[in-house]
């Protein structure tokens, strides 16, 4: 019986090979990356709708890798997480993101996406505030944006950690809203200043009756709440105009601009840009 387990193993063995060694391999390429600095962030503003000025920018990671050219997150974050990567590189999109807005005029605002696995690795609180110290960003300007897994993975120390960021000042967005199971739970669960509706909704919004209702809905239970909403992925002018009807606060999309390298940021704040 020994044998014939040895062999079955032996049958299933290079398959495996295969798969941890390219797992394995874009692990050892994102460390080189982290400590070659291939990395950049891209800046994409989000629109008030109430004056039609830029209220901030989301900061966007991307990889500039040597061989494969510029590498959209979609490609390497999951795998960052899975390898506890993301924890660094986090760490230095947050400080990176910081430290470019603290170049901004006052009023703007800075958005970062934070991974639940930087929730797991404990210190994030720790790593915001030394990040905002350092940066000499006032926390008022800081957004983190956080996708419900933060919260489906517990309990009462992701909780405290969030309302310890929110004590200091730094405004917690909720992303992709409307794409989970309970969205409506973690409304509940805790107070976010924002919420991002996905530009799944968005785009379904001249199509289809239903997408319509569902953001005037987000948008009025977020109203009463004493929430914000930013639609994200808004394209066209007829969304917007429908994003405008349903009383959102900000919207963001390549119809306002896609995201762009930090050194087009303050052109862009330079000129008056309105829809
Ligand atoms: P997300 O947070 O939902 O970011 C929005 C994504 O939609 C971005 O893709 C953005 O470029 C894209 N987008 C913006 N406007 C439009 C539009 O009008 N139409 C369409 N079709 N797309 C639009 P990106 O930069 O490729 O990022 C993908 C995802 O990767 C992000 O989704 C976010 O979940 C993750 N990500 C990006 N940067 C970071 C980061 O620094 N840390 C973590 N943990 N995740 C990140
Ligand atoms: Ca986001
Ligand atoms: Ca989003
Ligand atoms: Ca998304």
């Amino acid at each position: 019986a020994k044998g014939e387990g040895r062999g079955t193993h032996r049958f299933f063995e290079p398959a495996m090979d295969v798969e941890v060694q390219a797992r394995r391999s874009v692990e050892l390429d994102l460390r080189t990356a982290l400590a070659e600095r291939q990395f950049a962030l891209a800046f994409q503003p989000f629109l008030d709708l109430s004056d039609n000025r830029i209220a901030g920018f989301e900061a966007l990671v991307r990889w500039h890798h040597p061989v494969r050219g510029v590498v959209s997150p979609a490609a390497f974050v999951p795998i960052a997480e899975e390898t506890g990567m993301i924890v660094p590189l986090g760490e230095w999109v947050l400080r990176q993101a910081c430290r470019e807005a603290a170049r901004w005029p006052t009023g703007i605002r800075v958005s970062v996406n934070l991974s639940p696995v930087q929730f797991r690795s404990g210190d994030i609180d720790a790593t915001v505030i030394a990040a905002l110290r350092d940066a000499g960003l006032d926390p008022h300007r800081l957004e983190l944006e956080i996708t419900e897994g933060v919260l489906l993975q517990d309990n009462a120390s992701t909780l405290a950690i969030l309302h310890r960021l929110k004590g200091l000042g730094v405004r917690i967005a909720m992303d992709d809203f409307g794409t989970g199971y309970s969205s409506l739970g973690y409304l509940r669960a805790f107070p976010f200043d924002k919420i991002k509706i996905d530009r799944a909704f968005v785009a379904d919004l001249s199509l289809r009756p239903d997408a319509l209702a569902i953001v005037r809905a987000v948008t009025t239970l977020a109203d009463s709440m004493g929430m914000t909403t930013t639609a994200e992925g808004v394209e066209t002018e007829e969304q917007l105009a429908h994003l405008r009807g349903a009383g959102c606060t900000e919207v963001q999309g390549y119809l306002i601009s896609r995201p762009v390298p930090a050194e087009a940021v303050a052109p862009m704040l330079g000129s008056d840009v309105a829809c």
